[in-house]
């Protein structure tokens, strides 16, 4: 895959407008408007920065502090599938 690294981009959904953080990997060779951006320390996504964590986690269930998990099903923002249109 190191040929095609250069088409890899990653990013979490809830820079694109999700309550929980789930990193993805987009392959590409389209140049997108503005670079795709992953939830970090250096760069949280807006529910961090307003309430220093997730309100929902990546998991079926509750999280040991009760942040309720995902309901069944996993759709991609779309504010990330209008990004790459
Ligand atoms: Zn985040």
């Amino acid at each position: 895959m190191q040929p095609l690294k250069q088409y890899l981009h990653e990013t979490t959904y809830c820079h694109c407008g999700t309550e929980h953080r789930e990193a993805t990997h987009i392959w590409t060779n389209s140049s997108a408007r503005v670079p795709l951006r992953r939830c970090r320390k250096d760069d949280p996504c807006g529910q961090v920065q307003a309430y220093g964590k997730h309100s929902v986690v990546a998991q079926a269930g509750a999280s040991k502090d009760g942040a309720p998990g995902m309901s069944s099903g996993d759709n991609i923002p779309l504010d990330l599938t209008a990004e790459l249109l």
